[in-house]
């Protein structure tokens, strides 16, 4: 079995050199995305900006700063974590990501959550949430404000479970201030989705011990 660098670097050498939707043609960098590739916790967003789109790398802009001070609240770093997009090129004048745009980058998405296979999914924003819940999850998927707040455990359609705990973009706090402290609340329960799958491990592993 090939290690996972080697097979993260195929999947990038994929997005370099993919045309399977038009935004390739804007593109001036792909953003596949970065992290640990052995992160518990994936953030998913929704496309690369401007900045993004100069550097190759996501949530670098505003957003990005915000989504840092929101990992630093809860003593996480970057590198531990994994992020990426529902889309991995950036739409023209940012425009939202078009249905058929993030269908046709899902080949990429889907390669890259199950190879990390975190334990949780952040989504950030309608389209990643509505993606891991209608594309991936088959549950109807009603909107981030009705469905924010919570942790789903969710069987994927790429056959493993996973905790989803959708919130909002955190552009939309740069927009909303009011939003932050919603946003806030919700990284918090990163934390307790953390703590509970790390103690269903603990727990499994005894029972294979006992069972031997
Ligand atoms: N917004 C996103 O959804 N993704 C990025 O990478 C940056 C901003």
């Amino acid at each position: 079995m090939q290690d996972k660098e080697s097979i993260w670097l195929r999947i990038v050498e994929r997005i370099r050199t993919c045309d399977l939707c038009p935004l390739h043609k804007y593109r001036r960098n792909p953003v596949p995305g970065e992290g640990s590739l052995n992160a518990e916790i994936l953030f998913l967003g929704e496309a690369p900006g401007r900045r993004e789109d100069e550097m190759g790398r996501p949530f670098v802009g505003a957003a990005g700063q915000l989504l840092n001070k929101l990992l630093e609240n809860i003593n996480m770093k970057r590198a531990e974590v994994f992020i990426t997009n529902v889309v991995k090129c950036r739409p023209p004048n940012n425009r939202d990501p078009k249905d058929e745009e993030i269908k046709a980058c899902s080949i990429h998405t889907d390669s890259i959550i199950s190879l990390v296979k975190p334990r949780v999914i952040v989504t950030l924003g309608n389209h990643a949430g509505k993606y891991i819940f209608e594309s991936l999850g088959g549950k109807k998927w009603l909107g981030v404000s009705k469905v924010r707040g919570k942790v789903y455990e969710i069987n994927l359609r790429l056959g493993f479970k996973v905790k989803v705990i959708p919130t909002y973009h955190p552009a939309a706090a740069l927009y909303n201030p009011q939003l932050r402290e919603t946003l806030e609340n919700d990284f918090r329960l990163i934390v307790k989705a953390l703590n509970e799958v790390r103690s269903e491990s603990r727990r499994l592993t005894l029972l294979d011990f006992i069972k031997q």
